[in-house]
């Protein structure tokens, strides 16, 4: 997705966070900019189906990016300790609950 944006850091015209390109409105037409963009955008694709084949086989991969996302939940007051720890069971962690609480501790 190519975002038109003036939010672009001093000395560029564009640059690429996977999956968006953000681009200086003036630059918007640039094709060959888009293009050197795309080049970037491909490269950094890959990355996320990385992310979900170790999240879906690797029980502490997993692990680790619930807890990342639970604990930021838990922070901004969505849920409880205790809530996300029975969560967590229901990821086939294979972890008890006190296993659980520990980890988002
Ligand atoms: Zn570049």
């Amino acid at each position: 997705m190519i975002i038109s944006t003036k939010l672009i850091p001093r000395g560029f015209s564009a640059f690429c966070l996977w999956p968006f390109i953000f681009v200086r409105p003036e630059f918007r037409s640039d094709t060959a900019l888009i293009e050197h963009e795309l080049v970037h955008y491909r490269e950094q694709a890959w990355i996320t189906p990385v992310w979900v084949i170790l999240y879906l086989v690797s029980r502490k991969f997993r692990l680790a990016a619930e807890v990342r996302a639970y604990t930021r939940q838990i922070e901004v007051g969505g849920v409880t300790r205790e809530q996300a720890a029975h969560a967590l069971m229901s990821y086939r962690l294979g972890i008890s609950y006190g296993k659980a609480m520990q980890e988002l501790a």
